[in-house]
Order: structure tokens, then C-alpha cells, then sequence
């Protein structure tokens, strides 16, 4: 489902280069919650941001589906995002004059599928976080548990998607996150796949895998991650 080979991403020139990543490798199982944990500014955002195709790798290369991200022109790369990737972030990043079941639904609508087609497959994903009974409320009316599992099923809605999410519950007290991680497996156990930047060790808990990176480089077992 996404395959990084070989990845370095560095920022800015001369004294001031920092390098995010450094010669990053890493193969995800379809299926599978991964979870990375490291110190602030280590460069989990810039990978999560480099794998679903946001920004270009300075060296290797991204495979995302099947698909070498590189190898694709610029409306093939937006499509793929749209078919295959979800992002999730620590603030939710919802459409505050939306409905959720609006904000669920938007991607596909912006996408050409019939307004009744895209809120049934929104109202889909809305049951799956256990969101169904308030998918007529705005934003704005929620917890942030409730907000981050509208977010959650934003990035699912058509299934089978790489969920790439940083810091998601990093907002969240502790009854609130753990809605989230149990909707999270959730997805994924109905076939999502999941890379999960955190601090959070309840995310590492329920995580198939887990990595550690430090200054750009990511770790499995204390060896270099594959
Ligand atoms: P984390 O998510 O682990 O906190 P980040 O990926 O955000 O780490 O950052 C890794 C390093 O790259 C940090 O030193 C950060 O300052 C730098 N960095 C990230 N994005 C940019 C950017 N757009 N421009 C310049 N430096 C950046």
C-alpha cells in the first residue's frame, strides 16, 4: 500500500539546511496500523507528508498503491490522493460551515459523483466511527473526539485507503482518544491501512508495528527500518 525506498528530504540551503529525512525505508502491510514515535521535530510530519505525495522527496522514491508517485503528471498524482490517501491531523481540519455529514461527502462531490451517491458512501463512513446519529450537526457542536472521528471517516469514506495521520489524538484528553484509536483499529481492521505519527504510547499500544525515528532517520527494533 506505500512503499518508501531510499528517502532523504532536506529544507533550506547553506548553514540553515536541515535534513528531515535521511535514506528512509519502509514497506507497510495492507491491513496494518503503524504507529511512529520520536522527539518533536525528528521528521514524522515530513515523512507522513513526503508518503502521501504533498510534497516531493529530495532523493528515492514513494509508491503509493502501486504507483511510483514520481512517474505520474499532476492531476494523476491529485486523483490518486483523492482515490487512495486520507490525511488526518491533531486539529481536525473540518469545515466549520459544513455539516459532517457535508464534510465527509465534499471530496466526492468535488469529484463529479451525484450529490445522493456521495452522502450514501459519507453516511457509510459515518456509521463505521459511530458517527451516524450526528451527521446533521456542524463542527462546531462537537467534542473533539467526535471531531476527530468525523475526520477519521473523511479520510476511510470509500475504503480500501492509506489513513496517514499525525498527532490524532494529540488534542484529546485521555476518554476522548481512546474513541479514536478504537475507531482507527477499527478502520483499519476493515481492510484501511494506517502510518500514525505520535507521541501517544496508547497509539503505540494498538499498533501492529512500531517505529522510532530520530533526527530523520527511522528505526525498527533498534536496526534501520525496511
Ligand atoms: P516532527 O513532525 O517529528 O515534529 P517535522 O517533520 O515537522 O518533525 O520537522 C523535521 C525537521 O524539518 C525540523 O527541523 C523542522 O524544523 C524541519 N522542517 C519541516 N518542514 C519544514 C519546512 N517546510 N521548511 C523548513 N524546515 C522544515
Amino acid at each position: 500500500m506505500l512503499r518508501l525506498d531510499g528517502v532523504t528530504k532536506a529544507f533550506g540551503g547553506g548553514a540553515s539546511r536541515t535534513v528531515a529525512m535521511r535514506d528512509v525505508s519502509l514497506d507497510l502491510v495492507p491491513g496494518t496500523l503503524t504507529a511512529i514515535m520520536g522527539p518533536s521535530g525528528c521528521g514524522k510530519s515530513t515523512l507522513l507528508t513526503v508518503a502521501g505525495g504533498l510534497q516531493p522527496p529530495d532523493e528515492g522514491s514513494v509508491t503509493v498503491d502501486g504507483t511510483v508517485l514520481a512517474e505520474v503528471s499532476e492531476p494523476e498524482l491529485y486523483a490518486l490522493r483523492r482515490r487512495s490517501v486520507g490525511f488526518v491531523f491533531q486539529d481536525y481540519n473540518l469545515v466549520s460551515i459544513l455539516s459532517v455529514v457535508e464534510n465527509v461527502s465534499l471530496k466526492f462531490e468535488l469529484d463529479g459523483v451525484s450529490a445522493r451517491s456521495a452522502r450514501r458512501t459519507a453516511e457509510e463512513a459515518l456509521a463505521a466511527v459511530d458517527m451516524a446519529d450526528l451527521s446533521d450537526r456542524f463542527p462546531g457542536t462537537l467534542s473533539g473526539g467526535q471531531r476527530q472521528r468525523v475526520a477519521l471517516a473523511r479520510a476511510f469514506a470509500g475504503g480500501g485507503k492509506l489513513i496517514l495521520a499525525d498527532e490524532p489524538t494529540g488534542a484529546l484528553d485521555t476518554a476522548n482518544a481512546e474513541s479514536v484509536l478504537r475507531v482507527l483499529r477499527g478502520l483499519v481492521d476493515r481492510g484501511s491501512t494506517a502510518l500514525v505519527a505520535t507521541h501517544d504510547r496508547y497509539v503505540a499500544d494498538c499498533a501492529d508495528r512500531v517505529l522510532l525515528m530520530r533526527d530523520g532517520v527511522l528505526y525498527s527494533d533498534g536496526a534501520r527500518a525496511a
